[in-house]
């Protein structure tokens, strides 16, 4: 009906898309998605067919049995698997960002050697280790500390919000390797092995993002060592650097591909919604005050789409967009949240039942403007790019 881009798609990215959505429709119809959310989990059978089609590998050199860093690709598949929800999606960044894109720009030769291939087949998987119990936006002030002694490096501490630790094989564990003081200058990535001895874990209840429980993680002497080191040795205490750059520009392009997937699933169902819900002798649809909120709600997504699919471009041409990211993460979030609202009112007490994606769509949505580094962090950093 509207262009789905502002030049013409690749053909391959469109045949992803036809495939994905076929995906979509035959295999997570709506029984299945309000499961995985009511269970907090996810379908390792469908993550499993995901990882063999070889999406993975869009975030993965060649060298290393992935398909070449394809960033336009990888999030259009990010689109096209949030309309079943976050249930293949959640996994897949786990394993294609979080495992992929950051071993590939930040790991050591060894580690991308051991561990790229793995993470390409869908055989590994990573979770983020950065927030922590007192510890959100301001990460440069983490207390989970790591400390070298006699040729081993002992972590303590505590990780809170460590989604997936319970079924990932590493936690990609931002630490403090030095004084506090230094704050910037002594940070490290380390690779902790989720079943090494010391790591402890128990779940946190929350409403968005449920294709799993979040963890609470506590580090108790747990004992590693150089080759944790994320980057090899000479990486320590160089954390905060690969916190920055192209891996962080492409981390906001997946985030903002989540919001959104789910901002465009919650328009269709609402559009689809209005024309058939009959009140006062015709489609609600037809009542003009509907038909005012989904034209905003489309054309807010248009917008979003637009932002998005610039700073995804921009980072797949190896472009500088650190700017443009932030920008389409801001946007795309809150934007997200006003798309939210509208398509609720437009389902009216149908968005609030369990009869329909919308309660979901809206959990999400609400937290999208808080995870991957929040609005008023955007503004900041913005503000701080923009010589404010
Ligand atoms: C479902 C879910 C999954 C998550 N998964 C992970 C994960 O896998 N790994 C992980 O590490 N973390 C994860 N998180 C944590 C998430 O990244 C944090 O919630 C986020 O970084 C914000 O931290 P906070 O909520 O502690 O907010 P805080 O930093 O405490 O901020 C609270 C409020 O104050 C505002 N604020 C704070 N400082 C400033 C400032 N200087 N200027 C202006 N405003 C400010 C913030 O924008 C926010 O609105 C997850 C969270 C959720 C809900």
């Amino acid at each position: 009906m509207i262009s789905a881009t502002f030049a013409p798609e690749a053909d391959h990215i469109t045949e992803l898309r036809r495939q994905l959505s076929r995906f979509v429709a035959e295999k997570m119809p709506r029984e299945k998605r309000r499961e995985w959310d009511v269970n907090h989990t996810w379908p390792r059978d469908l993550f499993r067919e995901i990882a063999d089609m070889g999406l993975i590998g869009l975030t993965i050199p060649e060298d290393y049995g992935g398909l070449g860093q394809d960033l336009m690709a990888a999030t259009a598949v990010l689109e096209e698997l949030q309309q079943g929800g976050p249930f293949v999606t959640g996994p897949f960044i786990h394993a294609a960002f979080y495992g992929g894109m950051n071993i590939s720009e930040n790991g050591s030769a060894a580690q991308k050697a051991a561990m790229l291939p793995k993470i390409a087949a869908g055989e590994m998987l990573l979770c983020y280790g950065l927030s922590e119990p007192d510890v959100g936006g301001d990460l440069a002030s983490v207390g989970t500390t790591a400390v070298r002694r006699e040729g081993r490096i002992v972590i303590n501490g505590a990780k809170r919000w460590c989604t997936g630790a319970d079924w990932s094989d590493y936690i990609y564990c931002l630490a403090r390797s030095g004084e506090k003081e230094e704050r910037h200058r002594n940070l490290s990535f380390l690779l902790i092995p989720t079943d090494a001895p010391g790591v402890s874990m128990r779940p946190i209840e929350h409403s968005n993002l449920r294709y799993t429980a979040s963890m609470d993680v506590h580090f108790d002497d747990v004992e590693l060592d150089d080759s944790a080191i994320v980057g090899g040795p000479e990486k320590w205490n160089q954390g905060w650097g690969m916190l920055a750059g192209r891996a962080l520009d492409v981390e906001k392009i997946e985030i903002t591909a989540v919001a959104f997937g789910t901002a465009r699933a919650a328009v269709e169902e609402a559009w689809q919604y209005a024309q058939e819900r009959e009140q006062f002798g015709r489609p609600i649809a037809q009542h003009q005050a509907i038909a005012h909120k989904l034209i905003t709600a489309r054309t807010k997504l248009q917008a979003a789409r637009h932002m998005l699919y610039h700073g995804a471009w921009l980072a797949d041409q190896g472009r500088p967009c650190a700017i443009e990211t932030s920008m389409a993460k801001l946007f795309v979030a809150d934007t997200g949240v006003e798309i939210a609202l509208i398509c609720q009112q437009v389902m009216g007490a149908y968005a609030l039942s369990d009869a329909y994606d919308m309660d979901r769509h809206v959990r999400d949505l609400l937290g999208m403007p808080i995870v991957g580094g929040s609005s008023d962090m955007q503004k900041n950093n913005l503000a701080k790019m923009m010589r404010l």
